[in-house]
């Protein structure tokens, strides 16, 4: 069997799994509406009221920079600040996409321990400037799981809720790996989002499984209003909306979507315990979902580089990150750390 060497090198390099291909084919028809007037996504809405116990409002569009960048220019004008972790997705990795959509909005980065916000952080930003020259706190962002492959506790997530509401901020998660982190927690979707406080999220499931496609679903559906339009504007309203639908339905149907997350979390704790019996490894985070942080010792990634293994160096720090999903086999796994052993 070939050993695949981008394995670990992000959630992304994996395919389309195997329950999100089967509806895709499915969909493969004629005979539908278009722009999301077809079954696929009637059913993919439906399916998101059920898995969050409630109604729901829900938009796909095409990737989380999108999800992200336009759920937050719901939440607040071109004047207001959306506090945020320094190492988020939406401050390091969406190229400026949120201040872009609200029209000019900061975001205001906060410090904290394995890539987590806390309260203390928030207290400080909001009141640090409350003048008018600085740009008004409106909204906080939340990523769950982290992007350094940490979860908040629901305990956690409330009380960083409980903050904002004290400032009245929104609360936004962004939720690109949310079936590792609820997988991960055991406790259902509802509790970790709406139940503990969140407004609005960016559902993921492209890392997950399917091949294109994440769903902004709005628990606070006022919030909602003419969101219809920013998704057509920004050039994110897919006219073949049941291809990008169509893997939703497929995992979500039955509970494809939790045990693709679990089967990618336990390949995380195995490469992990792997990793911790080689000399000279440092595990740098916790690991409560798919994404395994360590560091080698220098020359390695190199060496590593020229066996043909791909993995992400964080920008100036050196340490690696190593993703696991639902393509991940055992074999990878002992291939990498026998490779790595050896260098
Ligand atoms: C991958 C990821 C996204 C989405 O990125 P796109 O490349 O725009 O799809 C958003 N947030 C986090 C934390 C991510 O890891």
């Amino acid at each position: 069997m070939s050993i695949d060497h981008y394995a670990f090198a992000s959630d992304n390099t994996s395919g389309i799994c195997p329950e999100a291909w089967a509806t895709i084919e499915e969909a493969n028809t004629a005979g539908v509406g278009s722009y999301g007037a077809d079954p696929y996504t009637e059913e993919a809405c439906q399916l998101l009221c059920t898995l969050f116990e409630r109604e729901v409002d829900v938009y796909f569009v095409f990737n989380g920079t999108a999800a992200n960048s336009l759920s937050l220019s719901a939440l607040y004008k071109s004047y207001h600040a959306i506090i945020a972790h320094e190492k988020s997705h939406i401050h390091t990795d969406e190229c400026g996409g949120p201040e872009h959509f609200t029209g000019g909005s900061k975001i205001l980065p906060c410090s904290g321990k394995h890539a987590k916000l806390t309260t203390a952080e928030i207290d400080r930003v909001v009141t640090n400037r409350r003048d008018l020259h600085f740009p008004k706190p409106k909204a906080i962002s939340i990523t769950q799981c982290t992007e350094f492959g940490t979860t908040y506790s629901v305990d956690e997530l409330r009380t960083l809720t409980e903050c904002a509401r004290s400032h009245r901020l929104h609360v936004h998660l962004d939720g690109a790996r949310f079936s590792n982190a609820v997988a991960s927690l055991g406790v259902s979707p509802a509790e970790t989002t709406w139940k503990a406080g969140v407004d609005v999220m960016s559902f993921g499931l492209t890392k997950l499984g399917v091949g294109v496609g994440e769903a902004v679903v709005f628990f606070d559906r006022d919030l909602a209003e003419e969101f219809d339009y920013r998704c057509k504007q920004a050039g994110q309203l897919a006219s073949k909306m049941r291809f990008l639908t169509a893997g939703w339905c497929g995992l979500l149907r039955n509970d494809a979507w939790i045990e693709i997350a679990r089967r990618a979390n336990a390949h995380a704790q195995i490469l992990r315990e792997q990793l911790s019996d080689v000399p000279g490894v440092d595990l740098l985070f916790p690991t409560q979902a798919n994404a395994v942080f360590a560091r080698f010792p220098q020359q390695v990634n190199a060496a590593m580089a020229s066996k043909g293994w791909h993995y992400y160096e964080l920008a100036g720090i050196g340490d690696s990150r190593l993703m696991c999903s639902w393509a991940t086999r055992k074999e990878d796994i002992f291939a990498f750390v026998n490779d790595l052993r050896q260098c």
